[in-house]
């Protein structure tokens, strides 16, 4: 029996200091989740447009920009994805309202989801910014997703520092991979880009990362 007794006073232990479901999600995400997005100004990326010279390799995110660039803090797609799962691994989202053919009803300004986590659903709201197409579409989703969890209190503290867009930056993209002067500075630049978007860069990445040896992994 006293095994069984130590079993129990084992699993209780994990129980107090492990979160679980709704609790966890409110968890700060670790360093290691969380990334840095730069938020040049109109006057910044002209500045760096102008002159190339005019950045630097950002030692804070990899990216190409000016000195003077503010960062935010931001927990990407998957990160937020892998804590939902996390938290349920049944949780859900749906939009308010669907069209003639049943997908979802985006209205000109965005779209409205139910977001549904341990049987508890919150709405939330994504737009799309700037972005044209399918681009717009998934930055909408993404930007819902991100909405309504916060309404859970998903990386709130990160939320305090101000709204966020996780594509939505005056980065070149192109010019900081092409900017790499060796295989540590690709890479960065590489691993900088949000995740959603480096596939635009894909084909890019893999050129430039031909001319490394062993470098197929990070461009793949
Ligand atoms: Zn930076």
């Amino acid at each position: 029996m006293r095994w069984l007794n130590l079993a129990h006073i084992i699993a209780e232990a994990n129980m107090t200091t492990k979160k679980t479901g709704l609790e966890l999600l409110r968890e700060p995400f670790p360093a290691h989740q969380i990334s840095r997005l730069p938020k040049p100004t109109a006057n910044q990326t002209a500045e760096v447009k102008a002159d190339f010279k005019k950045g630097i390799r950002c030692l804070q995110c990899g990216a190409w920009h000016h000195k003077d660039v503010v960062h935010l803090d931001y927990v990407g797609h998957a990160a937020l994805t892998d804590r939902l799962l996390d938290c349920d691994p049944t949780w859900n989202w749906e939009p308010m309202g669907v069209d003639a053919f049943g997908q979802p009803a985006f209205s000109s300004q965005g779209l409205w989801i139910r977001l549904t986590v341990c049987g508890v659903t919150r709405l939330g709201f994504g737009d799309a910014q700037d972005k044209k197409g399918p681009n717009a579409i998934k930055e909408m989703i993404g930007d819902a997703l991100r909405n309504a969890a916060m309404r859970f209190g998903a990386a709130l503290d990160l939320w305090h520092k101000g709204d966020l867009h996780i594509e939505d930056n005056e980065i070149d993209w192109e010019e900081s991979l092409k900017a790499s002067k060796n295989r540590a500075e690709f890479e960065r630049a590489y691993k900088a880009i949000p995740t959603d978007t480096r596939p635009q860069f894909a084909e890019l990445a893999k050129a430039i990362g031909a001319k490394y040896p062993k470098l197929t992994e990070v461009a793949a």
